[in-house]
């Protein structure tokens, strides 16, 4: 069993109740259980600024799944969202989901790189990760606490989940 946590994004179409309900579907995921899920936070886009603010969180799970299952059913759970590949880098969607950390793995694929890449420059992953688990120890990054306290907070706003 590994612990692993996700980071779930939106922009498009009620992008509030697609978190949530993302939140609901991961924890259906096959031999995989829901542990703990952030708030929800409003971030400003990364790439295009001619896009919607993002509401993101972070959700920890525990797993029998490997990695690459468990990204195959992330994809499924995207597509059944309505999103669209192959658009802008970094271009709206109706849900993103990204695995963040897979217990203390690191992992080098062509589909699947963890740590997720970028995690540690991005706020509206640390901070909602912070959250749900401020002691943990980022594998090939270190302490969350050291990455949080480099990572500038402007731009992310904690908002209510309703
Ligand atoms: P970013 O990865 O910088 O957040 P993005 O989420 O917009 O950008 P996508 O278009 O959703 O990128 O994904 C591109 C590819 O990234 C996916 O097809 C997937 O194979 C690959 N990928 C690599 N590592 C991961 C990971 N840890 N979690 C999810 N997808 C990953
Ligand atoms: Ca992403
Ligand atoms: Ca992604």
């Amino acid at each position: 069993m590994d612990t692993i946590y996700i980071g779930i994004g939106s922009n498009l179409n009620d992008p509030i109740q697609q978190v949530n309900m993302a939140i609901e579907e991961l924890g259906q995921i096959d031999d995989t259980e829901m542990l703990r899920s952030s708030g929800l936070y409003r971030s400003a886009p990364l790439g295009s600024a001619d896009q919607p603010d993002y509401i993101n969180a972070v959700c920890a799970l525990i797993t029998r799944a490997e990695p690459i299952e468990l990204l195959d059913n992330l994809q499924n759970i995207e597509h059944q969202h309505g999103r669209v590949r192959g658009g802008e880098q970094w271009g709206p969607r109706t849900l993103d989901l990204d695995i963040l950390l897979f217990g203390d793995k690191i992992i080098n694929f062509d589909r699947l790189i963890i740590p997720h890449s970028g995690l540690d420059q991005r706020s509206f992953v640390l901070y909602p990760l912070y959250e749900i688990a401020p002691d943990l120890d980022v594998p090939g990054l270190g302490l969350l606490q050291t990455l949080i306290a480099a990572c500038d907070q402007a731009g992310l706003e904690r908002i209510n989940k309703a």
